[in-house]
């Protein structure tokens, strides 16, 4: 039944976008219309505009400069004494007559000398038929015309919203402007770093502005470049310096923009988009968040049909491109394993390119490109600002270097200073500094007790990172931090190391356990307990690093795979065993914290006086008080 459907609804909707179409030429034909029309009216004499009022004020005053006033429908031209011709205009405000609004035609009814005499004094007010026809059509049509394309709008809305039977109340968040062509150039100079993305992309550049190049060799031209990485990479400012770099036009949408939309109105947009790139070819077309639209359609009972028609669409289009056609379509995805298989193929999104994290080289060259232009201190240390940012995205560093002038600017500073530069980041990472909030001395106690916790197990343990500052000042939603420093970017992580970052964060709680009692505990380490909760679960799940559980991996949800009885893609028994492997990282953990905190319980005393006395301690001032601990043989692992 439903297919049956499907052909006269696709009819609807062309009629409804013709129908569409041709109101919008008859408007812009119009608003074209009246543009003419103003612009033929009067001479090229450029007039100034004057209020109403002010017109009024200088007509009623014997010495006032006005020689005649012309009155045309609202319209005023006024000639000024010395002058042959109108030189400013104004109009009438509202719809009462000029003797209304305290315009008085001094010279109406007199003759000769006398008449002569007044218009020396007063202007002559002249009124002149309104004939401008198209005028008043104008005036008209731009009232009517709205409201009939209001009309139509909402019952061809209504129509759809029966045969889609649902949906209809989404229609509201569309978005009205879609697509169009970039404004702003960008180039491959605004990317940092990215080396090789920039380098497979050249090539496309090359395509685009030799297209001929190409053609004569035979050569096939790509047609679709899938970007794939995290958010915040930059992806998008890739692609849009692609189309900067070719100097060729750039159409983008969003894949979550579809997904707003009404049962038919993807499809007709991805052809909209289509033809109007092909116009405009050489062009590049840009969809970000494509698995919004194209997950597989086999994942949870398969994609909506509506996306399904959206996607449909992308791939008719891409299949039917010439060789010559000079349009490139690029994607971005963060999630290229939910990608439906069918846009992956030769001829469709055959090129891919990864954009990865930065790294440290990179995040400086990053953070370079987001300071040019801002005025910056001498002491501003980029490159200890890009050593402790690592995991993080180039619009995460973007978003600190904003800040940071935002900060400065806040603060009254000429010039960005590596006060604001450190501020910023905290202030990205975890949150903004709440001095509006007090804590009361206990609380302050436990905090400084809790955070010196964890910093002493980090700074024990040999497989964590070194410990680079430690505040009690609340922030975000936290009372206060621990800052481990990754001393560079690794892409293999030991299970020593995770452990050691398990022990770290139990850390705060054991100290808090150790010295006000294992009843007095608070609920100041429940992010602590989480995030050991969700790593040793991954530790286990993911990494095949359970004791018991060594070297086997338990696949996520996406498999598909569920036994009936757990709803998981294992076995009630896995479960329980998993369960204990958890449970056994996490009481190992506590265990090791405790054995580090006990041994050094001075060190924790002092440490947490310093906290409560100072606030805020950096690794320089940290590093003599630390220096003392020791760690006990039991907390070794290796
Ligand atoms: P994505 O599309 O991958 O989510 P965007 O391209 O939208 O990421 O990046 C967001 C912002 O982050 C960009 O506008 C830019 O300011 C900044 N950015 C990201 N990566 C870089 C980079 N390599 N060089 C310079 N700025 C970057
Ligand atoms: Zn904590």
């Amino acid at each position: 039944m439903a297919d049956k459907t499907k052909p006269m609804q696709q009819k609807n909707n062309k009629n409804a976008s013709n129908m569409i179409r041709s109101f919008l030429f008859i408007l812009i034909v119009a608003c074209f219309g009246a543009f003419l029309i103003t612009g033929m009216n009067g001479t090229n004499v450029k007039k100034d505009e004057v209020p109403i009022s002010d017109v009024i004020r200088r007509a009623n005053d014997p010495n006032g400069n006005i020689a005649k006033i012309a009155v045309t429908g609202q319209n005023l031209d006024i000639t000024l004494k010395d002058k042959d011709q109108p030189t400013e205009t104004s109009r009438k405000d509202g719809s009462g007559t000029l003797y209304d609004q305290g315009l008085v035609n001094h010279c109406e009814g007199l003759e000769g000398d006398a008449l002569s005499d007044c218009e020396a004094k007063y202007p002559v007010i002249e009124y002149k038929e309104d004939n401008n026809v198209w005028g008043i059509v104008l005036d008209v049509a731009l009232t009517v015309l709205p409201i009939i394309a209001i009309v139509i709008f909402f019952s061809w809305m209504m129509r759809q919203a029966t045969s889609a039977n649902s949906q209809s109340m989404a229609f509201g968040k569309s978005k009205a402007k879609l697509y169009g062509p970039d404004k702003k150039k960008v180039t491959f100079k605004d990317v940092a770093g990215n080396e090789a993305a920039k380098q497979d992309l050249t090539e496309i550049v090359d395509f685009l502005k030799n297209p001929k190049k190409y053609e004569k060799l035979g050569a096939k031209i790509p047609r679709g470049v899938l970007l794939a990485g995290d958010p915040g990479t930059g992806k998008t400012l890739m692609a849009r310096a692609v189309a900067g770099e070719a100097n060729v036009p750039f159409f983008s949408i969003s894949g979550s923009e579809f997904a707003e939309m009404f049962v038919g109105v993807g499809a007709s947009r991805v052809r909209d988009l289509f033809s109007k790139a092909k116009k405009n070819a050489p062009s590049i077309i840009f969809i970000d968040e494509i698995d919004a639209v194209a997950h597989k359609r086999d994942a949870r009972g398969g994609a909506g049909r509506e996306d399904e028609q959206t996607l449909n669409q992308i791939l008719v289009e891409m299949d039917g491109f010439d060789n010559d056609s000079g349009v490139i379509v690029m994607a971005a995805t963060n999630r290229v394993d939910m990608l439906d298989k069918a846009l992956l193929r030769p001829g469709r999104f055959d090129r891919h390119i990864n954009v990865t994290l930065p790294e440290r080289k990179d995040r400086l060259e990053i953070l370079k490109v987001h300071f040019k232009g801002k005025p910056v201190e001498a002491d501003v240390d980029l490159e200890a600002l890009a050593k402790k940012t690592a995991g993080s995205s180039g619009a995460d560093l973007a978003n600190i270097a904003n800040e940071a002038a935002i900060t400065a600017a806040r603060e009254g500073h000429k010039a960005v200073s590596n006060k604001d530069v450190v501020e910023a980041f905290e202030k990205v990472a975890i949150g903004p500094e709440r001095k509006s909030k007090v804590m009361n001395e206990k609380e302050r106690k436990i905090t400084a007790y809790h955070e010196a916790g964890h910093a002493i197990v980090g700074h024990v343990l040999p497989d964590s990172d070194p410990v680079h500052k430690v505040t009690i000042i609340p922030r975000g939603s936290t009372g206060g931090v621990t800052w481990f420093l990754p001393p560079e970017d690794r892409s293999y992580k030991s299970i020593y190391d995770l452990k050691d970052i398990l022990a770290r964060a139990m850390g705060g709680r054991v100290a808090e356990k150790l010295v006000f009692g294992k009843d007095a505990i608070t609920t100041g380490a429940s992010s602590d307990l989480k995030n050991v909760a969700t790593l040793a679960k991954s530790m286990i799940v993911e990494e095949g690093m359970g004791a018991n559980l060594r070297n086997i991996v338990f696949p996520g949800e996406e498999t598909g795979y569920y036994t009936i009885t757990t709803g998981k893609p294992y076995s009630e028994k896995t479960s329980e065993l998993i369960d204990a492997e958890i449970r056994k990282l996490s009481d190992e953990a506590a265990n090791r914290a405790e054995i580090v905190l006990k041994a050094n319980k001075a060190v924790l005393d002092k440490l947490a006086a310093e906290l409560l006395a100072r606030e805020s301690l950096e690794e320089a001032e940290l590093e003599p008080i630390l220096k003392s601990a020791k760690l006990p043989a039991a907390a070794k692992l290796h």
